[in-house]
């Protein structure tokens, strides 16, 4: 029976960084305040008060910025540049122009979305793989609190350099269907299913050039 510090230390190192909070909640790629002509894509995790454009960049030296993309009009971060910071192991990856991303949060979808036997301990979206519990990080952080029996944690194992090896090969697992990642990120845009039908390998690659202005008007405000 784990005493009762030891619970409370087990509770504390589940917790995520401060800044994981505020860049869920930001708006990206909006027009920079400082540089009107810039797309605030990235966020500091210093700083976290705002997200960030490329010209801001020089006024966070030595500070840990992580690069937000869009895959289906919505913001995605690279496995790749927050494995290291949060323990997201169990978040799905989606295969993004040849690098596993995560979303940063839910998607809205119509009911329960597409049929599935896996899904997100949180919205319910279906999932793409048994190991996976949830459909977004913020899925993962709104689940923590309900979690009592403390199986959800952001804390970065120990032997992350090892850790990160293991999981490479699971995401390259995973890559190997990449007929299943095409036909969910497809169906998040209803009518991009049609197109995934028809060209399915290059779906995934195409869609946030061509996806995100037709998705964006009404994914983006239901996000925040
Ligand atoms: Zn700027
Ligand atoms: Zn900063
Ligand atoms: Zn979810």
């Amino acid at each position: 029976m784990p005493s009762i510090k030891a619970m409370a230390l087990a509770d504390a190192e589940r917790v995520p960084p401060a800044w994981l909070q505020p860049l869920l909640e930001k708006n990206f790629f909006e027009d920079c305040p400082n540089h009107p002509l810039s797309n605030c894509n990235f966020f500091c995790t210093v700083c976290s008060d705002r997200a960030i454009c490329t010209g801001c960049l020089p006024d966070h030296p030595g500070h840990q910025v992580i690069q937000i993309r869009k895959l289906s009009g919505h913001g995605v971060v690279r496995v790749a540049d927050v494995e290291a910071l949060l323990n997201v192991s169990d978040v799905q990856p989606y295969l993004h122009n040849g690098h596993h991303v995560m979303f940063l949060n839910k998607r809205p979808m119509a009911g329960r979305g597409r049929a599935g036997e896996i899904r997100c301990e949180e919205c319910e979206r279906a999932l793409l793989d048994v190991a996976c519990r949830f459909c977004s990080i913020g899925c993962k952080l709104a689940a923590l609190p309900e979690d009592l029996d403390f199986t959800v944690s952001f804390a970065v194992p120990p032997e992350s350099d090892s850790e990160s090896g293991g999981s490479d090969s699971d995401y390259s697992a995973d890559g190997d269907r990449p007929s299943g990642l095409t036909r969910t990120s497809a169906q998040e845009g209803g009518e991009a299913g049609t197109s995934a039908a028809s060209k399915p390998q290059t779906t995934v690659a195409a869609e946030p050039s061509s996806g995100q202005h037709r998705q964006n008007n009404n994914s983006v405000p239901k996000n925040i």
